[in-house]
């Protein structure tokens, strides 16, 4: 079973949107696990201070190194074998191939950033992947882990009704999704295009791929690029 453990300041974020709908239910169903661990438990002094000046100067602060392992070591021992995510503009953008992998796995333990960042040496000494989920700054990590967990929950064994619609995808086969349509037939003068009541699936299928090739090189020629050669 998937089992997410997330480190945070603000626990109360949590489940938030993933309590709601088909993560929300399979939460309750029992098909996948949330625990936060709220970072603040581990400081040590009278005001729980957990974030400190950032060395050499400059604006913001950074939290602790000393207070942020002790909270990973208490929220995943030695010998957990779920990776530990930093969520982290500076990570590896996250992607659909990333997600899947981290479905098939036991879980995850994700350290929720503030403030500046968090100190490199925990970073190093406690094997943080860092994952970021796009060229932007957010204010804190949370609602990365949000997304990130939003993305995993649903690939889980039993979690989405329609288990062919995930496969379909945009980015499951490298592509971006052909256009939707449904009733009403007409809608502001715009009818469904003639194929797709045509009731003939081989020409729909045909046409919904050309559209899906036409929309990604339009507008993500990056994905085209990066197909295999035989997908071309
Ligand atoms: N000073 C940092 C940004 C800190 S933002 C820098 O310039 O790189 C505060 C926290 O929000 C980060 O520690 C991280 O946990 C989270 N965060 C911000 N943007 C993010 C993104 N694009 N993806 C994932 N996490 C992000």
């Amino acid at each position: 079973m998937f089992r997410a453990t997330v480190l945070t300041l603000y626990p109360e974020m949590f489940p938030g949107a993933l309590g709601l709908s088909l993560a929300g239910r399979a939460l309750e169903a029992g098909s996948w696990t949330l625990d936060t661990v709220q970072i603040r438990d581990f400081a040590t002094d009278r005001h729980r201070t957990v974030d400190d000046t950032p060395a050499g100067g400059g604006a913001g602060m950074v939290l602790r190194a000393d207070i942020l392992a002790k909270a990973i070591d208490h929220a995943s021992p030695q010998g957990d074998g779920r990776p530990r995510l930093l969520m982290s503009p500076r990570g590896k953008p996250l992607n659909q191939e990333r997600v899947r992998e981290l479905a098939a796995g036991p879980g995850a333990v994700i350290v929720c950033g503030r403030f500046e960042g968090i100190d490199q040496r925990v970073i190093e000494s406690r094997g943080l992947e860092e994952v970021s989920i796009g060229d932007f700054i957010l204010s804190g990590g949370e609602p990365a882990a949000l997304v990130l967990l939003d993305a995993v929950v649903r690939l889980l064994p039993g979690v989405m009704g329609n288990q062919i619609s995930g496969e379909e995808e945009s980015f499951e086969n490298g592509l971006l999704e052909h256009p939707h349509y449904t009733r009403p037939q007409l809608f502001e003068d715009m009818p469904i295009p003639d194929i797709l009541t045509s009731g003939n699936h081989a020409k729909i299928a045909a046409w919904r791929h050309e559209r899906a090739l036409e929309l990604t090189a339009e507008r993500r020629p990056d994905l085209i690029a990066a197909r295999q050669p035989r997908q071309k």
